[in-house]
């Protein structure tokens, strides 16, 4: 335990082992992605400048200098996941061989630092069946705590009910699955990219907003009813709407516009509170925390810093410094996050 009472857990925070780094330089040389997001991001990422070149050699570092950059920030331990768009970019047999590589060196870490890092499994959905028995190798032979999505594999969504065996696994083991951004699909990227709104910015909230509310309103959490999700950002812009999703959504159902839209058992905002939970990262903003955890429940808001895309003491300042009471200042900092990816609890 450290000075202020608790421990700082940041849950979203990546790596990417160089393999996969040189894998996707090579997709970037000869054109092969096939997903604009992608070139356009990690054209970035791969080029030179000082910012792209830090990133990258801390995305890679799962050692003393990763343990540095945590010292530096005050921060206990870091959720560790792989990178986007992780596997999802390649086709299933290749993003299948990658995912368990990279959950092999992310094992190796944990263990040499367990004290300061947790792992979660990344998967490849393309082939659902081995993607589910990587879920099961992840929580019962490494040690990870949750599983990595990078939201949209290569334009699908999981609601798509060939994903399923995916689903199935991570509510049977209770191994919460990460739906992180993505770089919007080739579908829905080009009126984003042509202003510079594709990224960070603004799309991977929109594109990660789609997929979560796709998989509530198709009923997946009606399939899957003890499923949990955590997502970033505050929730990726939905708890702000929240009330006119449901109130939209009845109106929608009332109307039968929409033949394929069904009914579900709660409304959209209800599986917000019920399997949803939401990280910090990217928004160390004290009105927007403090919204969220009215419409959410101070129990489902996590810390996170997003590392090492974001990486700065004055971003954990904000958080230490929320008008709130040291109970839920431990609870947004630790105890939600050791309850959630079902981490021993600490002292
Ligand atoms: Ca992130």
């Amino acid at each position: 335990m450290t000075d202020q009472g608790y421990l700082r857990i940041a849950t979203e925070e990546a790596f990417a082992p160089p393999e996969l780094i040189t894998r996707w330089r090579s997709m970037l040389a000869d054109g092969s992605s096939g997903d604009p997001g992608f070139d356009s991001l990690w054209g970035f990422y791969m080029g030179d400048s000082p910012r792209a070149r830090q990133i990258v050699e801390r995305l890679e570092d799962l050692g003393e200098r990763r343990i540095a950059d945590m010292d530096a920030t005050g921060i206990d331990r870091q959720i560790i996941a792989l990178t986007s768009p992780g596997t999802q970019i390649f086709d299933a047999a290749e993003g299948t061989a990658i995912a368990a590589a990279a959950n092999d060196v992310l094992a190796d870490a944990c263990r040499r630092h367990p004290d300061r890092f947790t792992g979660l499994t990344a998967i490849a959905p393309q082939d659902p069946e081995r993607a589910a028995e990587e879920i099961e190798r992840g929580v019962n032979r490494l040690g990870f705590r949750g599983v990595i999505i990078n939201s949209h594999t290569r334009g699908e969504y999981l609601d798509d009910k060939k994903f399923w065996p995916v689903l199935e696994a991570a509510e049977a083991l209770d191994t919460p699955i990460y739906l992180h951004p993505n770089t919007p699909s080739p579908r829905m990227i080009e009126p984003m990219l042509e202003a510079g709104l594709d990224g960070a910015v603004f799309g991977f909230a929109v594109e990660t907003g789609l997929h979560l509310l796709r998989m509530i309103t198709s009923g997946v959490f009606d399939r899957f009813p003890r499923l949990r999700v955590v997502v970033g950002h505050l929730g990726e812009a939905l708890p702000f709407w929240s009330y006119r999703i449901d109130f939209m959504h009845t109106a929608s159902l009332r109307s039968g516009r929409f033949p394929h839209l069904s009914a579900l058992e709660l409304a959209p905002g209800e599986y917000l509170r019920r399997n949803i939970w939401v990280t910090t990262s990217g928004m160390a903003w004290e009105p927007a925390i403090l919204f969220t955890r009215q419409v959410l429940g101070d129990d489902r808001v996590l810390y996170a810093m997003d590392y090492p895309y974001q990486s700065a003491p004055t971003e954990v300042s904000v958080h230490d410094r929320l008008p709130i009471d040291a109970a839920a200042l431990r609870a947004l900092y630790q105890t939600n996050a050791e309850k959630v990816f079902g981490l021993p609890p600490s002292s």
